[in-house]
């Protein structure tokens, strides 16, 4: 089917897109399209104008500065794929993007827009629950930055307000003694989670636990983070029964909804799998054991 007719504005500057978002009425943001376009088509949205942001070459960009890794709206899922920044430091991104759709989507699609579209499915929220990430807002009164945790309001629902966009996504960087993974289960390549756990661990000079980050994908109404799991780490040295023990406080932190797939105790218990399989990565990139724990 073909997308109901809609006025399209392509303008070049984070400001014209924003006075645009302002003077329009009920507009929608138009990044990759891979989400967008195919509601477009069947006509489950129907906006009357589209502010298309592609043309706007100040938001492509992925790169660190001023302590934080910053992903502009327009860097899509190849870039993050191709960076060598992010196969040597970030780990759980690199994990991550091969296991996003396919190759197509992943050249259009962009992180930003992906959690612009909260869909619980989708990895990137997780990425970033992990990481403590941010975004960054901006609106007619300017620029506000977005505690991840804070922009999850509902499936397909987040806190910006109609005339905001997101320009960029951001984590910190890594410090020493840092690492992250994550681990996804799906039914065949291309697929979208049946779920998904994000860890990041930061230990201490004595190899404790100093911080850890959990964030899981599909096994709630958002992306959804693991804070008993979290606490539960905090000061300990990493082994296996404690990463079990994070395992099963994150099982038992989700909320998955039984369907075709899977019960939903079985998701609980890919939770509590998936959680012991990236913690045990992340300790190991972060240099404090030698091999993966992983049940
Ligand atoms: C077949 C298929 C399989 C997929 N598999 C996965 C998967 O396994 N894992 C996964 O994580 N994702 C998956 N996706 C989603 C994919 O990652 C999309 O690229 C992503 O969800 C949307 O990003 P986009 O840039 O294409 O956004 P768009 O489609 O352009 O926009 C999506 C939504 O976000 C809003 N939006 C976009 N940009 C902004 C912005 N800068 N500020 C505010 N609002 C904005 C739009 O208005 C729209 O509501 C899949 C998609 C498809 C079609």
């Amino acid at each position: 089917m073909k997308a109901a007719n809609f006025e399209h504005h392509e303008p070049t500057s984070v400001s014209k897109a924003v006075s645009l978002l302002e003077s329009l009425e009920e507009p929608t943001i138009l990044s990759g399209g891979q989400s967008l376009v195919p509601m477009l088509r069947f006509r489950l949205a129907r906006p009357d104008t589209v502010v298309d942001i592609n043309g706007i070459d100040e938001l492509d960009y992925l790169h660190e500065e001023g302590g934080y890794l910053k992903i502009g709206a327009l860097a899509r899922h190849a870039d993050v794929e191709d960076s060598e920044l992010i196969e040597e430091r970030y780990g759980s991104f690199a994990d991550t993007v091969p296991l996003v759709a396919d190759p197509q989507i992943r050249n259009r699609g962009t992180i930003v827009g992906s959690v612009a579209q909260a869909d619980p499915k989708g990895d990137w929220g997780s990425v970033l629950i992990a990481h403590d990430g941010e975004v960054v807002a901006t609106g007619p009164d300017g620029e506000r930055t977005v505690p991840i945790d804070e922009l999850f309001l509902l499936p397909y629902d987040t806190s910006l307000d109609e005339d905001e966009l997101i320009t960029e996504a951001r984590v910190p960087i890594p410090v020493e003694r840092e690492g992250s993974a994550y681990h996804k289960l799906k039914r065949k390549t291309g697929d979208y989670a049946m779920a998904g756990v994000a860890a990041r661990l930061i230990f201490d000079d004595d190899g404790r636990i100093e911080d850890a980050g959990i964030g899981m994908t599909a096994v709630d109404i958002t992306n959804v983070r693991a804070s008993d799991a979290e606490e539960r780490l905090g000061g300990e040295r990493p082994d296996p029964e404690l990463f079990a023990e994070a395992g099963e406080l994150a099982a038992e932190q989700s909320n998955p909804e039984s369907d075709e797939h899977g019960d939903a105790s079985y998701k609980e218990r890919m939770v509590e799998v998936l959680t012991q399989r990236a913690l045990g990565d992340a300790a190991e990139r972060a240099g404090v054991i030698k091999r993966r724990v992983s049940p």
